[in-house]
């Protein structure tokens, strides 16, 4: 029993080391993948329920590994957090996708709205609405064509990032919580904060597998109605299946986002959605 034991912990400690190495090498990795071009965004249409029109886009980073190809963001984007590399991502994504956005315009495509993820880390910067005006009139995109999606955190400071929200709205932007109610303090978060939109968590958006049994939808009907009364938007997100599409509907979300429409694509595949939906 004694030698098990002791494999166990042997095993626990390899483990731990391989964890910290991987950790290590995409860091180091992470640190060349802007300059060396590995980083792509890639984009996944929002659809407005009432008229079926693409409305928006979330702007997503894919990172391309020279050796180990694609890495999903849910490896890398912790460990960009951790080290602090989101700040200089997140700036690079937010750069892309306004620069896309009025690329798209100048081609004659009825505008858009895209949406950019803003790391709770990314509130450190001092000059957080300052960078993001420099960038918007670098692009030349009208601030209304640009929002956020933040995530609600333990770790934030509430005072700062209230600051900074408010010095990002007065910029004309908006802003949407991610992840809706999977949160620690979602509802206090919705008066403290001066947001515009909500997107429901995929987790409740999975869970409307049978849209008669009360339990599975019950969630997802109260945030509709929050956002309702709040006067704010409301977008699903994960929407997969025809079920839950036809719920939404009933149930008068604002928007949609999910493979039922399309994956997230890269920008020329986008273009194509956009020609498919049609421009005014
Ligand atoms: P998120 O912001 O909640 O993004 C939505 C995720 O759901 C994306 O995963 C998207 O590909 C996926 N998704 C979209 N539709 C469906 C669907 O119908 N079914 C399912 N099962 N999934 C769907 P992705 O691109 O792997 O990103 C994962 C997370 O990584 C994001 O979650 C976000 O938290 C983070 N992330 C991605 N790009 C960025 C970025 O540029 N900056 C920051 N700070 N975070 C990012
Ligand atoms: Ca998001
Ligand atoms: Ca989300
Ligand atoms: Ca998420």
């Amino acid at each position: 029993a004694k030698r098990r034991g002791g494999n166990r912990a042997y095993a626990y400690d390899a483990a731990m080391e391989a964890a910290a190495n991987r950790k290590l090498e995409i860091e180091s990795g992470l640190r060349k993948a802007i300059e060396r071009g590995e980083l792509d965004v890639h984009y996944q249409p929002q659809v407005e329920l009432k008229s079926g029109a693409l409305v928006g886009a979330e702007a997503l980073v894919r990172w391309k590994h020279p050796v180990q190809g694609y890495v999903p963001p849910s490896v890398f984007i912790p460990v960009a957090e951790e080290t602090g590399l989101i700040k200089p991502i997140g700036e690079w994504v937010l750069r892309s996708a306004c620069m896309q956005a009025k690329a798209w315009q100048a081609a004659g495509y009825e505008p858009i709205t895209v949406s950019v993820n803003l790391s709770n880390r990314q509130f450190e910067e001092q000059h957080l609405p300052e960078t993001v005006g420099a960038v918007l009139s670098e692009c030349g995109l009208e601030p209304n064509y640009l929002e956020l999606e933040i995530t609600e955190s333990m770790a934030m400071d509430v005072t700062r990032t209230i600051q900074a929200l408010q010095g990002l709205k007065k910029l004309g932007i908006g802003i949407g919580i991610d992840d809706f109610g999977t949160g620690y303090s979602s509802l206090s978060y919705l008066k403290r904060f001066p947001i515009d939109k909500i997107k429901i968590d995929q987790s409740f958006v999975r869970d409307i597998a049978n849209a008669n049994d009360d339990n599975d939808t019950a969630i997802v009907s109260a945030i509709i109605a929050i956002a309702r009364h709040l006067q704010l938007k409301v977008v699903a997100e994960g929407v997969e299946t025809q079920e839950q599409f036809d719920y939404l509907r009933r149930e008068q979300c604002d928007m949609l986002q999910g493979y039922y429409f399309s994956p997230p694509v890269p920008a020329d595949r986008f273009e194509r959605l956009l020609r498919e939906y049609g421009s005014r």
